[in-house]
């Protein structure tokens, strides 16, 4: 249960990060789309503007080429007035005149480059024509149906475009009425081609159409929507036109144009329905001068479309990069932030730390100052004791002495003795004369006396006062402390072992043979009342010390008494033989010179004192 509700936990931590992050994501694709349709309609805005400038220019050229080439034959029925034979011929017909006639204006038709050119009586009968020879001659014809005649012969100036209904060709006819004595007495027409204008667009790659009164495509760069009208025509209209014959038998289809969107005066968005045309024009659309036609030019929008979908695409992806980039730059602005923080807050702690130590400095001081004073005072207690102590020993000394005197005085004794008698009988054997006897008692004499000073002298040696350094021989202390024990010794029967060899000590000689006798003279003391005394002196050396057993196979100590050995003035001994000082001034004299006294129970019997001791100290260089 507890592990689910820690996974549940961390979903929801992680969740809202995630969909942070999906939010993220959506709204950086929303932009990238915005700034890349936005890119797209400004592209598209721009390239149409250009392209209807550009339009605009064309279409002015163009409707410039048109009026020219349809005015270019605006003078010609006006001329045949100023003809003499034409009037002629229209007031008197002969067929000599008419003949005459006929020749002149096919020689005019030819160098004017024009279709045709004819003459009509006032009834609308072509009375004289330029193609009198050709088999479709109009000659002998009735136009007077052809609304340019109709306009003509009222005196306006007859415009026309149609197909002939001769022979099916599309033309634009000029006519003028006649004038002879202010009256109008026929009307000459001029049909000229104007199919030219078409190879010239086609020529230059222009889509471009020009519609005519009632709408119908007269002129187009696309023979697909010649005779198509530009708008719905009505079924009157339809019927007008078709028995007019403007426009032959053409079926005269709408044009199907789609979307139709104006941009501006003239200028509108189109896209056709058929298929096999490309689908989306700019149109614009211009009236020509002197004639009710329309001049329209057709620009494709494909590539404007395509270049702004390139610019739409450029900005989508210049706006991504950049919202990469500026997230890159948040992202590392947040790291740096992060490590500002992270060394800030290091800082703290090492600030925080340093007061820490400087508090815990100042109290260091202040315990080390209270340390000081303490040793101070602990080193004076220890000079107070070092006195107190060198007074002890000398106690001890003098009262081991005390101890000792009656021994001593006894083993003085004996010689002085020895000596009254030998110094005594050496007198007699000299006054006897024999000298021999009487030097070996000399000889004996001296060797007691040297024995008997050796005994003060170490006597004197042992209640002198010494210091804490010094050098001692082991061998020379045990023969020493031995020596000054010889009485006691020379009474009992005692087996001593000695198992050490020649060492030296850092201690003074006299305080190592002071701290012997006390454990020697103890271990006799202890084994005074048994038959089978053994005395153990083994030393062995350590690695900068040396240890040395004073061992006896006395009765031991009684357990109750082995905590209180080191006291001062414990002593189990009766009267004045014990004094309870002598293992106390032993242990001090030996801690003084860097080692210590200690003792084992050994499980065979009797006590076994552990003396250790240092080495001698290198002199220093
Ligand atoms: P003292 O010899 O004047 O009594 P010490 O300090 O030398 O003072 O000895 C204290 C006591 O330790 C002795 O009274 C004795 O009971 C005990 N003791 C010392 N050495 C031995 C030993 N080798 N065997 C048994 N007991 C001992």
């Amino acid at each position: 249960m507890q592990c689910l509700s820690a996974s549940s936990r961390t979903d929801l931590i992680v969740k809202p990060r995630l969909f942070r992050h999906l939010l993220l994501f959506l709204l950086l694709a929303l932009l990238v789309l915005g700034c890349g349709y936005i890119g797209y309609h400004l592209s598209a805005h721009a390239g149409i503007r250009a392209l209807a400038e550009n339009g605009e220019r064309q279409l002015e050229l163009n409707a410039r080429a048109v009026e020219s080439e349809i005015t270019k034959y605006t003078y010609l029925p006006s001329l045949l007035e100023l003809e003499g034979n034409v009037t002629r011929l229209l007031l008197a017909p002969t067929a000599y005149r008419r003949h005459h006639v006929n020749r002149y204006l096919q020689g005019l038709n030819e160098r004017s480059g024009s279709l045709a050119i004819y003459v009509l009586d006032p009834e609308g009968r072509v009375v004289a024509t330029s193609n009198w020879e050709a088999a479709d001659s109009y000659l002998g014809e009735d136009l007077s149906f052809r609304p340019y005649y109709q306009d003509a012969i009222v005196g306006r100036p007859g415009r026309f475009y149609g197909i002939g209904s001769t022979i099916g060709e599309p033309g634009y006819y000029l006519a003028h009425g006649l004038r002879h004595a202010d009256r109008i007495i026929g009307v000459a027409v001029v049909k000229v081609r104007l199919d030219s204008l078409e190879a010239r667009w086609q020529r230059a790659h222009l889509e471009a159409y020009i519609s005519d009164e009632n709408g119908i495509i007269i002129l187009a760069s696309d023979p697909r929507v010649r005779l198509k009208s530009v708008r719905p025509l009505d079924a009157e209209t339809r019927e007008r036109l078709a028995r007019s014959l403007q426009y032959h038998w053409a079926v005269l289809d709408e044009l199907q144009l789609l979307n139709r969107s104006p941009l501006s005066e003239g200028i509108e968005q189109v896209s056709f329905a058929t298929a096999d045309l490309p689908a989306d024009y700019l149109l614009q659309t211009r009236r020509l001068e002197d004639t009710p036609w329309h001049l329209t030019l057709l620009s494709p929008l494909a590539e404007q479309r395509s270049a702004a979908m390139s610019h739409g695409m450029l900005a989508g992806v210049a706006t991504a990069l950049l919202a990469f980039l500026l997230i890159a730059w948040n992202e590392r602005r947040k790291v740096i932030a992060t490590r500002l923080a992270a060394r800030e807050a290091l800082q703290a702690a090492n600030d925080e730390l340093e007061r820490k130590i400087a508090e815990r400095t100042a109290d260091l001081q202040a315990s080390n100052q209270r340390l000081q004073a303490e040793v101070r005072e602990r080193e004076q207690a220890e000079t107070t004791l070092r006195l107190a102590q060198d007074e002890l020993v000398q106690a001890g000394k003098l009262a081991v002495i005390g101890q000792m005197s009656t021994s001593i005085a006894h083993e003085l004794n004996q010689p002085l003795a020895a000596l009254r008698t030998l110094s005594g009988n050496a007198v007699r054997f000299l006054q006897r004369g024999a000298l021999d006897v009487a030097s070996s008692n000399l000889q004996t004499i001296n060797e007691l006396v040297d024995r008997m000073g050796k005994i003060t002298a170490s006597l004197r040696a042992f209640a002198r006062r010494t210091g804490d350094s010094g050098e001692a021989s082991l061998i020379q202390a045990v023969d020493a402390a031995l020596l000054l024990l010889h009485p006691r010794l020379q009474r009992t029967s005692l087996t001593i072992h000695r198992e050490f060899s020649e060492t030296r000590l850092g201690i003074e000689q006299i305080r190592l043979e002071q701290i012997l006798v006390n454990l020697i003279s103890n271990a006799l003391d202890a084994m005074r009342d048994q038959e089978d005394r053994q005395l153990w002196l083994n030393g062995a050396p350590e690695t900068d010390s040396y240890r040395m057993e004073v061992r006896d196979n006395g009765p031991g100590i009684a357990p109750d008494a082995r905590s209180h050995l080191f006291e001062p003035f414990f002593t189990t001994k009766p009267g004045e033989q014990g004094l309870g000082l002598g293992l106390t001034l032993s242990a001090s004299l030996a801690a003084a010179a860097g080692g210590s006294l200690g003792v084992r129970h050994p499980e065979e019997g009797g006590t076994a004192f552990i003396l250790t001791l240092p080495y001698p100290r290198e002199p220093q260089s």
